[in-house]
């Protein structure tokens, strides 16, 4: 199984705990029951750049119970905060310098927080609704209706054309970066339609051929996504610049060049915990 950014946790997410009131209290009253220390949503680093942790008090109250580590219950707070939809590049430096299994934590919970703050009201009757199975949902006390955090996928792609793939910018990217384009996967459509109808949208690209690469979680808010490689049919470009300020055919050289770090590369490359990088990575090394 590829490890890919925001994957690897090994926690033992122990579900069947979730909806059990005694052994779930007992698990939060475990003497080693650690809780995320969160600052609004952003990750907490000890001096070791680690995730930070502090022992559950008795009167936590609510929290999400992230799992089990070699039988060590964690936890992470549910923090009301007005701070939804949005990714500081100051936590694209914190994660940079995070491993792999901690950036998973942190982004499993980040993603549940968020997703309590905008899901507070049930949507089929309005009701204000409760937090339950140890804060993986929400339970309407009025009509019954469960609700689930969301995941939203997201499909992320490579096109391929005589031996280069086709990379864009997009306005808000840091100076020199270029990427995989991406967009999410409507309702009615197979991932494959979708890698198909983003590269025709965005690009002017038709493509045959999709490949499913890898997938990682992307906790900005919560989407799953989904790597491809694709066939183009042509390399002729028509861009959508709502979408895309620039974009270019980047040879195998180029690539890895810029995978490299090489500040004479054309283009900066994503971040080792993006899985375009993952992605470029896999298509460099001829996968
Ligand atoms: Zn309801």
């Amino acid at each position: 199984m590829t490890i890919t950014g925001f994957t690897g946790a090994g926690l033992d997410r122990a579900d069947h705990l979730r909806l059990d009131p005694r052994r779930l209290a007992a698990l939060m009253a475990h003497e080693e029951a650690r809780l995320l220390r969160l600052a609004e949503l952003d990750p907490v680093l000890d001096e070791e750049g680690r995730l930070a942790w502090e022992a559950l008090a008795a009167d936590a109250g609510d929290c999400l119970f992230l799992g089990l580590d070699e039988g060590v219950p964690l936890f992470a707070p549910l923090v009301r905060t007005a701070a939804l939809g949005q990714r500081a590049w100051s936590v694209f430096r914190l994660l940079a310098m995070m491993s792999a299994r901690d950036a998973a934590i942190w982004g499993a919970a980040r993603s549940v927080n968020e997703w309590h703050n905008r899901h507070g009201f049930c949507g089929i009757c309005g009701t204000a609704t409760s937090i339950f199975r140890a804060g993986w949902g929400r339970k309407c006390p009025s009509c019954d209706a469960e609700h689930f955090p969301r995941v939203d996928p997201v499909v992320i792609m490579l096109a391929e054309h005589d031996g280069r793939v086709l990379l864009g910018r997009q306005p808000q990217y840091p100076e020199r970066r270029y990427s995989a384009l991406a967009g999410f996967v409507e309702p009615g459509e197979s991932i494959e339609e979708a890698v198909a109808r983003e590269l025709m949208e965005e690009a002017g690209i038709a493509v045959s051929d999709v490949r499913y690469v890898a997938s990682q979680p992307w906790p900005f808010p919560g989407s799953l996504m989904i790597a491809c490689i694709a066939s183009a049919d042509s390399d002729v470009l028509s861009l959508d610049a709502n979408e895309l300020e620039d974009a270019f055919w980047a040879t195998r050289a180029e690539v890895e060049a810029a995978l490299a770090g090489d500040p004479a590369a054309p283009f900066q490359a994503p971040p080792a915990f993006a899985i375009a990088n993952t992605l470029l990575t896999r298509w460099s090394a001829g996968g």
